[in-house]
């Protein structure tokens, strides 16, 4: 078919329209890409050849429980362009307990884990129970705290809690990001008077929910802006082509970079370096030491 052709890398069928092939002018970071979901148990390499195509050149692996976050590090081991995460998000977080504390500690580490997460609160559909979910973020930030490690944050419907147990926390962490930012400007102004990062996603070409955040997204400073895909979900909804099988992936970071300079006025190429020094720094990415 003219409209898929073989990826040169893989071999195998790319699901990427032409039109979505988009290359970054400069190197980007997706601090959010959950490459253990089962989508991509098929193709994982010709994955990460289309994201390096598009000059998505590192890659942080979301690892959301410890059976995602022990594959995660070890994909991170694997290939030189991944790094992983390892916690437990509040959807699971009525499974903490003392064993799965040690397993985390033990993953953290691991040089191929760069942060401890993805941890936070949920209240937008309680999974867990809103105290089991904070018994839980309390417990790893606790680790984060004895490891010195960052922390990738989830936060959904629940920013005026998140915002004042991290407070309690602040002083004993070093650095945290909430990723995919989704909530109001009063609570960006607080996460960021606390000194924490923000993860953007293509959210904001969301009609349906995120609009909101067009209007403020440029309140975010430079040095504390970072981006993901969140793949394979949140597949942004004004992209220029269709994709077969709806699936989100890293090679389409590019495209949310794009947009999100638009809505902060300046250009893909400056956003793009900057939330590549940022995200370096963040996860303390050193590409001369190492995993
Ligand atoms: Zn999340």
């Amino acid at each position: 078919m003219s409209d898929t052709p073989q990826h040169q890398a893989s071999g195998q069928e790319s699901p990427l329209p032409e039109a979505l092939r988009i290359t970054s002018p400069s190197p980007l970071v997706d601090i959010g890409a959950n490459l253990t979901h089962d989508s991509f148990e098929r193709d994982l390499e010709a994955t990460l050849a289309r994201a390096a195509d598009a000059n998505v050149t590192t890659l942080v692996v979301t690892g959301a429980d410890l059976e995602g976050a022990t594959r995660a590090a070890r994909l991170a081991t694997q290939f030189p362009s991944l790094h992983a995460t390892a916690g437990l998000h509040p959807h699971h977080a009525s499974e903490w307990c003392p064993e799965l504390e040690q397993a985390m500690r033990e993953l953290h580490r691991q040089k191929s884990v760069v942060a401890v997460g993805e941890c936070g609160l949920d209240f937008h559909r309680n999974f867990s129970s809103p105290a089991d979910q904070e018994r839980a973020l309390e417990a790893q930030l606790a680790l984060a705290a004895e490891s010195g490690l960052p922390l990738f944050l989830h936060e959904r419907d629940a920013g005026r809690r998140m915002r004042e147990i991290l407070g309690e926390w602040r002083d004993r962490l070093s650095d945290a990001v909430v990723h995919c930012f989704t909530g109001d400007r009063e609570t960006l102004h607080g996460y960021l008077d606390l000194d924490l990062h923000i993860g953007q996603t293509g959210w904001l070409s969301d009609e349906r929910r995120g609009h909101h955040l067009r209007e403020f997204v440029a309140d975010i400073p430079a040095e504390r802006l970072m981006v993901e895909t969140d793949c394979p979900y949140l597949l942004p909804r004004n992209l220029p082509a269709k994709i077969k099988g709806r699936r989100h992936e890293p090679a389409l970071l590019p495209w949310i970079v794009r947009e999100l300079a638009h809505w902060r006025g300046e250009s893909e190429a400056e956003l793009a370096h900057q939330t590549t020094l940022t995200a370096k720094r963040f996860f303390r990415l050193n590409e001369d030491a190492g995993k």
